[in-house]
């Protein structure tokens, strides 16, 4: 008699490397999009993966529960059949073997690999930079650490006037901190946006008691045991109790590095999510990637981003067809008040204001060679959903129509015909 066949070797699942937004998306969306085999799902991290933007906000409230709100409930794991791996790390991977090796000295095969390993703070490397009270702000463990030192009257330096520092020197002024921002640049939230939004949420800090020093290059942190004071290079001296470090991030990117993958400042990606070897995507924060917009070449911090692509690769994986891609947005709020913009500024961007900041409600948008590139909305969204489709749609906009805000968006539409100018891709899509 004939052996019976061997049962077929089962596929190996896709294993996603990090539990963030994006991990869980591609998780998520392998399932929604009919992926019917395995899916392990590593994190660096025990807790229950759990939302990011929080973190800087809602989290840092007196009275506000330490838990922030999960990305998933537990359930949805067990019904949707993803297998985790908690407080475990990734840390190399065997190409040639198709399997990665984790922390505890366990070994997976794959069928594909996604890395989602996210972004790191960028660690403050002067003198004193290891002192008690020294924060930076990623993960909830460090939220709730500066939560607990955020007490009425705590003198609070805050090192970089981006979203998170700002957002934290809202959260410390509304407890009675004592808070100061020192920023190397000559303005807040710089590198995102122009100079009349970066003045107007500076008067607002101001407002609620939070100072400024500009042009400040941080030298050390002196202390005996902790923190006690800021040192700037020009000899300016802050007291402080707690020292926020928010000067940005770092991808993960080492797992892909060490692999061979092609890294830049990011792990390279397609418009699908693919990694420069075939059975690897990566998405989210690490990722870098050209824009379908204007064919620059980025990496996105936000939740946006990390959803979007985590929808690519699953569709991909799943050999499907994936959304047209988004305009990328991003929010936030600081003292209560929102700020939130869509597309992605340039520096050299014509910058128009529309409506009256000293109202308290207006937009910025910003042209590019005519066209309507990005659009930043304070305290009111009339202008965000159009902005969107706009600047998807590559319009021209007629500059003298855009500077009235009782001229919707839409009808501030160019007529002007520009032949020279090259349709922009996102025109095509
Ligand atoms: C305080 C704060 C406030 C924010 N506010 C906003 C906001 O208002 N709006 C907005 O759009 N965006 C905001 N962001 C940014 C947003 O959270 C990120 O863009 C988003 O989390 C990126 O998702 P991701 O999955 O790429 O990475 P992450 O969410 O960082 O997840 C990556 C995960 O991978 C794990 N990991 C890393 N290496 C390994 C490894 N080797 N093995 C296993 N696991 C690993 C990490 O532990 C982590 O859990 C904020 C971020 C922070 C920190």
């Amino acid at each position: 008699m004939r052996d019976r066949e061997p049962a077929r070797k089962a596929t190996p699942p896709v294993i996603v490397v990090g539990a963030g937004h994006s991990g869980v998306a591609v998780a998520a969306g392998l399932r929604a999009r009919g992926w019917e085999g395995g899916i392990l799902l590593l994190d660096a991290q025990k807790e229950t993966p759990y939302e990011r933007p929080p973190l800087s906000k809602e989290l840092l409230k007196d009275g506000a529960p330490d838990e922030s709100a999960v990305l998933r409930k537990e359930k949805f794991y067990e019904d949707k059949r993803i297998d985790r791996l908690s407080g475990i790390t990734a840390e190399s991977i065997d190409r040639k073997g198709s399997a990665v090796l984790l922390s505890d000295g366990s070994r997976h095969a794959y069928h594909r690999l996604v890395i989602a390993t996210g972004s790191r703070a960028r660690p403050l490397t002067v003198p004193g930079a290891g002192l008690a009270g020294v924060q930076s702000l990623r993960t909830r463990d460090d939220a709730l650490e500066l939560k607990r030192l955020l007490v009425r009257g705590a003198r609070v330096a805050i090192i970089g006037a981006g979203y998170v520092g700002l957002e934290v020197a809202a959260a410390a002024a509304s407890k009675g901190c004592e808070v100061t921002v020192l920023e190397f640049q000559d303005r807040v939230m710089s590198r995102v946006t122009s100079a009349p939004v970066s003045r107007h949420f500076e008067q607002l800090h101001e407002r609620h008691g939070v100072q400024f020093i500009f042009g400040a290059a941080i030298t050390a942190i002196d202390g005996v045991g902790r923190a006690e004071r800021v040192v700037t290079a020009d000899g300016t001296v802050v007291q402080a109790d707690v020292v926020l470090a928010g000067i940005g991030v770092l991808p993960n990117q080492e797992l892909a590095a060490d692999a061979g993958l092609e890294c830049r400042d990011g792990i390279l990606v397609d418009g699908d999510g693919r990694t420069s070897d075939p059975a690897i995507y990566a998405t989210g924060d690490v990722t870098r990637f050209t824009s379908p917009i204007d064919g620059a070449s980025q990496r996105l911090e936000c939740i946006q981003n990390a959803q979007a692509q985590a929808d690519r690769v699953a569709a991909h994986i799943t050999g499907q067809q994936a959304a047209v891609p988004e305009i990328p947005w991003f929010w936030t709020v600081q003292h209560g008040v929102r700020l939130q913009t869509a597309g992605v500024r340039h520096p050299d961007d014509d910058v128009i204001v529309r409506g009256e900041p000293a109202g308290g409600r207006f937009s910025v948008v910003y042209l590019r060679n005519g066209r309507l590139a990005a659009v930043d909305t304070i305290a009111g969204l009339t202008d965000f959903r159009p902005a969107r489709k706009l600047i998807a749609l590559g319009a021209r906009i007629d500059p003298r129509l855009a500077a009235d805000p009782s001229v919707s968006l839409a009808d501030a539409i160019s007529t002007r015909p520009n032949p020279t100018d090259a349709v922009p891709t996102a025109a095509r899509i």
